[in-house]
């Protein structure tokens, strides 16, 4: 088994970057990826800690790009020297700094308990987002939950949201394999589309350079990862996955095992290595 997606205290999971990889061995995973948005930061203490406990670390991210409905892309086998990869998640992270200081000033200006103080104190001051405000507004009691704070306040379109800097798919795909990564679409059902409009996006993206999608996904039922597994073997794409953990900021979602069934096999590291540029 392995997992080959999972965020740490260096975006917007709750666990450290060593407690991701101790729980991803405990799973009983032979590999593992940190996927944390817009950085690599946490993977070279990921790293130090699989190679302490014999598990095999994928240097990993995770972007938003531009589309209709929610688009995410996983870079896998990113270096973290310089590159043009490297470069654009820089951008990314000054631009993520931009958009709290404004999304503080709504909420405060819409009166509610929260300040951009409290909310860098929750993230441990890096890789800060929604959900990091989402859990100082329950804490402070403007808030049922989590998901009741991006209800009312932080969801798109909801009074305290503001849109953050998101890259076109064709540019990430480029800046990937100019790195020496590929890249992956994550969670492929959050693009919104019809089954018909899914296939000619990803035949699209996958003329453009795309490598893999996300078919054993931690929230799609089994006949669901059939399905998206049967689409990307008819367009060449290697059918990838993993549990999308992010510790207590997504408790349904465990390391390895997802909600409980996901079991993705070893032989899909082997392909994705295997189309490394
Ligand atoms: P950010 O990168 O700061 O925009 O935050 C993205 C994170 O917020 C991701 O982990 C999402 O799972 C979470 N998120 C985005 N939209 C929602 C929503 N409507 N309800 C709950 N969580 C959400
Ligand atoms: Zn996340
Ligand atoms: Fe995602
Ligand atoms: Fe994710």
């Amino acid at each position: 088994m392995i997992d080959l997606h999972s965020h740490s205290t260096f975006s917007d999971g709750s666990e450290s970057p060593e407690r991701v990889v101790e729980l991803a061995a405990a799973a009983g995973c032979s590999a593992v990826a940190l996927t944390d948005h817009d950085g690599t930061d946490g993977i070279a203490r990921a790293a130090a800690r699989a190679t302490e406990l014999g598990v095999d670390l994928v240097a990993g991210c995770e972007v938003s790009c531009s589309a209709t409905g929610t688009m995410h892309v996983l870079c896998y086998f990113v270096g973290d020297g310089e590159s043009p990869l490297q470069e654009e998640l820089t951008r990314l992270r000054d631009d993520r700094a931009t958009r709290n200081l404004e999304m503080a000033r709504r909420l405060g200006e819409l009166g509610l308990p929260v300040t951009l103080d409290d909310v860098t104190a929750e993230a441990g001051g890096i890789g800060i987002g929604r959900p990091h405000f989402a859990a100082v507004l329950v804490r402070n009691g403007a808030a049922t939950s989590v998901q009741d704070a991006f209800d009312r306040y932080l969801a798109k379109g909801a009074p305290g949201y503001v849109p953050k800097t998101r890259v076109e798919a064709a540019a990430i795909l480029d800046l990937a394999t100019r790195s020496g990564g590929v890249a992956v679409l994550a969670h492929p059902l959050s693009l919104g589309l019809a089954p018909h409009e899914l296939g000619v996006e990803l035949q699209h993206l996958a003329d453009l350079g795309l490598t893999g999608m996300e078919c054993y996904y931690g929230r799609y039922d089994p006949s669901t990862r059939a399905e998206l597994v049967s689409l990307a073997d008819g367009l060449g794409l290697v059918a990838t996955g993993g549990s999308d953990f992010h510790g207590t900021y997504k408790p349904d979602l465990s390391m390895g095992t997802g909600t409980g069934d996901l079991d993705v096999p070893d032989r899909v590291l082997a392909e994705l290595e295997s189309r490394r540029p």
